[in-house]
């Protein structure tokens, strides 16, 4: 396990507090019922245990972190729903040392979770609100994810830094896979995220699209999500 803090070395020097603990056994549970509902990999079970979740949520909400659902985080945005972080990890199909690009720090749970299967050094996200980057960048820090690599811009101009990506996800929803994000994803590599889907139906999708030599997509849709819009 890569980064975060471990069971007994917490932020009070190892003094475990009954919060602490409560914490701990409320995100003990919260995974058990995860596992109860999906066939997640023990390598996604390991880092939805791993993150303290209410950590990331602002204190008024701490004690509803272990709940399966989405928490405000300010600026109108969103922490996404435990099941949903722990779906995307695991449909990515991640492994250690790969290098992902994410569109969206928020908080920057999510991105924790991501890099307890990939590590720190190799994830790469883009926030559009900079107030939102730098109080996850600061939580991130403190809670030994520091080598996460966040970068305040626009998500559909990707990251072109560090690419290619052997992965790329979003947590907004865009009405398309942004161009640049694609581009920057090596072939072969994976892209997860909701999109638009218009039409009379309109609504969300959850969509895994694998790159092919040629640059093109292979798509498909894992069904309905409700994630806030992609802004530009
Ligand atoms: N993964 C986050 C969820 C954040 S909600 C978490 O664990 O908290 C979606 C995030 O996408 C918000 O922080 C929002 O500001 C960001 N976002 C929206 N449009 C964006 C864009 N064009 N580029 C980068 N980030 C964007």
């Amino acid at each position: 396990m890569f980064g975060g803090r471990g069971p007994d070395d917490s932020a009070n020097g190892g003094n475990d507090s009954t919060d602490d603990h409560d914490y701990r056994r409320a995100r003990e549970r919260m995974v058990d019922r995860l596992a109860a509902r999906e066939n997640f990999d023990d390598a996604t079970l390991a880092a939805m245990e791993a993150v303290p979740r209410h950590e990331f949520v602002p204190p008024g909400r701490r004690d509803r972190a272990y709940e399966d659902r989405p928490l405000p985080i300010g600026s109108d945005q969103t922490i996404s729903a435990p099941h949903m972080v722990a779906a995307m990890v695991d449909q990515l199909d991640l492994s250690p040392g790969e290098s992902v690009l994410e569109i969206g720090t928020g908080c920057g749970y999510h991105a924790a979770v991501t890099a307890e299967v990939v590590g720190p050094e190799n994830l790469y996200s883009v926030e559009y609100h900079e107030s939102l980057a730098e109080s996850a960048r600061g939580q991130l820090d403190d809670l030994g994810y520091g080598d996460i690599s966040i970068r305040v811009g626009d998500g559909h101009e990707g990251w072109p830094g560090f690419a290619p990506y052997d992965a790329a996800y979003l947590t907004a929803a865009p009405s398309d896979f942004p161009d640049a994000v694609v581009e920057q994803v090596r072939p072969g590599g994976r892209l997860l995220g909701p999109l638009e889907s218009g039409g009379r139906l309109g609504g969300q999708r959850l969509v895994f699209a694998r790159k092919r030599a040629d640059g093109s997509l292979d798509r498909e849709a894992r069904g309905r999500v409700r994630f806030v819009p992609m802004l530009d």
